[in-house]
């Protein structure tokens, strides 16, 4: 069986539609997949169910939240569509994402780039509005060459653009996901570039928070890295998690269900189903 369970649409920053998702998950056969958009559940909303033809969708999505000064994600799975609590907490995920656009649009504006915000809403649609909204607009308008180069510049971690705050606190966050009855995953642990101490104590109180997973394999990861994260995974008696965080086709990103295999101590997330 083939898993796939994160990966993103134009519900968020994704470039393709839920549909179109789903199309290129058959054609790489991934059995199971979790669409798994930034603060939404918006593309569960709008796929057609007769393309899935045998492919299982695992409903997701992927959460912003703080951690100590860093910006953590925790991908929930096996969400109800419906629960009222859980669409509130989206909803007000929502709003923090707009917020936080016209902190960055002020920021970028002290920067020299005057009224970007109405490009960014453009771009974002009707998606969860984020960085890589602002990224684009920052190459149509010739601030920047390319998406890294304003990642680099303007919008990743620790520059002007990178604004946290607006996020609830992962113990919080991962509290929605378990009072709605899906499990929490953190996310990409290697992307926060955290010390090995660190990382230990985000573990812990991730699984103090009622968290049950981590991602031990995400997209292009280092085998190094995934070998040291099987190791966390078993030594917290942690479930394991795997997914392409499939963004659009091209290099930067992981091409869809194209992860390397779970490492054999771990046990897999979806063997609890
Ligand atoms: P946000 O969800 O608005 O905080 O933006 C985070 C998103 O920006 C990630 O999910 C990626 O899609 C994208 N991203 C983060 N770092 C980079 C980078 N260095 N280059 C391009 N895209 C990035
Ligand atoms: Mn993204
Ligand atoms: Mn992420
Ligand atoms: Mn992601």
């Amino acid at each position: 069986m083939k898993y796939d369970l994160h990966s993103h649409t134009t519900a968020s920053d994704g470039e393709l539609s839920p549909d179109a998702l789903i199309a290129r998950a058959r054609e790489a056969d991934i059995d199971v997949l979790a669409i798994t958009d930034h603060d939404t559940l918006a593309a569960y909303g709008e796929i057609d169910q007769s393309t899935l033809r045998g492919l299982t969708l695992i409903p997701g999505t992927e959460l912003s939240t703080q951690w100590q000064k860093n910006n953590v994600h925790i991908v929930g799975l096996n969400l109800p569509l419906d629960d009222s609590a859980f669409n509130d907490a989206i909803a007000s995920q929502q709003r923090s994402r707009i917020e936080r656009a016209s902190i960055i649009a002020d920021k970028l504006a002290k920067k020299g780039f005057a009224d970007i915000l109405p490009g960014v809403l453009e771009k974002a649609g009707k998606g969860s509005i984020g960085r890589p909204h602002f990224a684009q607009q920052l190459v149509e308008i010739g601030a920047v060459k390319s998406h890294e180069e304003a990642f680099k510049k303007y919008l990743g971690t620790g520059k002007t653009g990178d604004v946290k705050q607006v996020w609830p606190q992962l113990d919080e966050v991962v509290g929605w996901i378990r009072d709605a009855g899906g499990t929490a995953v953190l996310a990409h642990p290697d992307k926060y570039r955290l010390t090995r101490s660190k990382l230990h104590r985000l573990t812990d109180d991730f699984i103090a928070a009622g968290g049950e997973a981590i991602e031990v394999v995400s997209g292009k990861q280092d085998k190094v890295r995934t070998r040291e994260l099987a190791k966390l995974c078993v030594e917290k008696n942690l479930l394991a998690s795997s997914g392409s965080d499939f963004h659009q086709p091209g290099k930067f990103w992981a091409e869809l269900g194209q992860q390397s295999p779970l490492p054999e101590e771990c046990t897999p997330v979806w063997d609890r189903w």
